[in-house]
């Protein structure tokens, strides 16, 4: 079984931004993370970020509100870096806390700084199929993996376990651009062993830990496991038991080290283009190579 590790991806896409930073090198490309109080999660995931940022020659900047603001605190700062032409990403940690109206924001957000692909209007975009539409980065993520590992797209059938806006739906949407026929699979599905049974890809999106067993695919299959999960001896895991896929597929992204490897660098990535399409720049390289096993 090939193993698919997200490093190789995530070293192309650095390689990207480090271009565009190399050739316009009095532009600095800012990123705005907004947090809403101290979760570990996203104090986690924001230390990430800002390591992949470094590597990538980018800024983050932290933006850092208590659990217990009101909504016109948090729309105050929100409307700051939303107009300051400094910042030209904007990532809000979600969900935030309820007095927080989500909806005002996601109204007011400039489009070309959503770089995290929330608003209706690059949800749209990835639906029409735009090319400088942001789409969410996790759904990006897996899409870059299997271009750069090569695996055969077109015609090809998927499933996808889960639809949540993040991941499965847009996915889904990505993956038809391609050419792929998809099948999005949920909570109230019957009998998803037999579905994803049936498809070349797999993609598992659900949040159980180990739930996706080597009964789920069929022999060869191709498995991108977008989970992030504990399991009971406190370690990180996938949404697939790992031990049984890998007697079965052909190809299997791990946790860690797939899917989530490559979401910060395509965050690097669409904060770049977001720059570049703000100061109306052109791409550095648009033929850059995929990576060839
Ligand atoms: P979510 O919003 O909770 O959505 C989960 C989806 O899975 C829902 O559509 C749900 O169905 C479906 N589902 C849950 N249990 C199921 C089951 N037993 N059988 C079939 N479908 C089931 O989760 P999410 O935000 O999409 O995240 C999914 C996983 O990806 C999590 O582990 C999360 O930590 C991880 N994640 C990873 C990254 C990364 O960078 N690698 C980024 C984001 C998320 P219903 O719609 O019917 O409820």
């Amino acid at each position: 079984m090939q193993e698919l590790r997200g490093k190789l991806i995530a070293d192309r896409l650095k390689g990207e931004c480090l271009d565009f930073v190399g050739k316009y090198n009095g532009i600095l490309p800012a990123l705005a993370i907004l947090r809403v109080g101290n979760k570990e999660a996203d104090l986690s995931y924001e230390r990430g970020i800002k390591k992949r940022f470094v590597d990538c020659g980018l800024e983050a900047k932290d933006y850092e509100l208590p659990e217990n603001c009101t909504n016109e605190e948090f729309q105050e700062v929100f409307d700051f870096i939303n107009n300051d032409p400094e910042i030209h990403g904007i990532l809000v940690m979600r969900p935030l806390p309820k007095q927080i109206d989500e909806d005002e924001m996601l109204r007011k957000m400039n489009p070309l700084k959503d770089v995290d692909g929330i608003t209706a209007t690059n949800l749209a975009g990835v639906m029409r199929g735009d090319k400088d539409a942001f789409a969410p980065c996790t759904a990006q993520a897996v899409v870059e993996i299997l271009k750069d590992y090569k695996i055969e797209l077109a015609g090809k059938r998927a499933c996808i376990i889960g639809r949540s806006l993040v991941v499965g739906k847009p996915l889904a949407m990505l993956l038809l651009k391609e050419d792929v026929t998809v099948t999005v699979c949920h909570s109230k599905t019957e009998n998803i062993k037999a579905v994803a049974g049936e498809a070349d890809i797999v993609i598992a999106a659900i949040g159980k830990a180990k739930k996706i067993s080597s009964g789920y695919i069929r022999e060869d299959a191709t498995v991108i496991d977008v989970g992030i999960n504990v399991d009971e001896q406190g370690n990180l895991c996938g949404d697939c038991d790992w031990d049984q896929i890998v007697l079965k597929a052909g190809a299997a992204t791990p946790v860690p080290g797939g899917v989530g490897t490559v979401t910060t660098a395509v965050l690097a990535k669409h904060l770049v283009d977001a720059a570049r399409l703000q100061m109306k720049l052109p791409e550095v390289d648009d033929d850059k190579d995929r990576y060839v096993e």
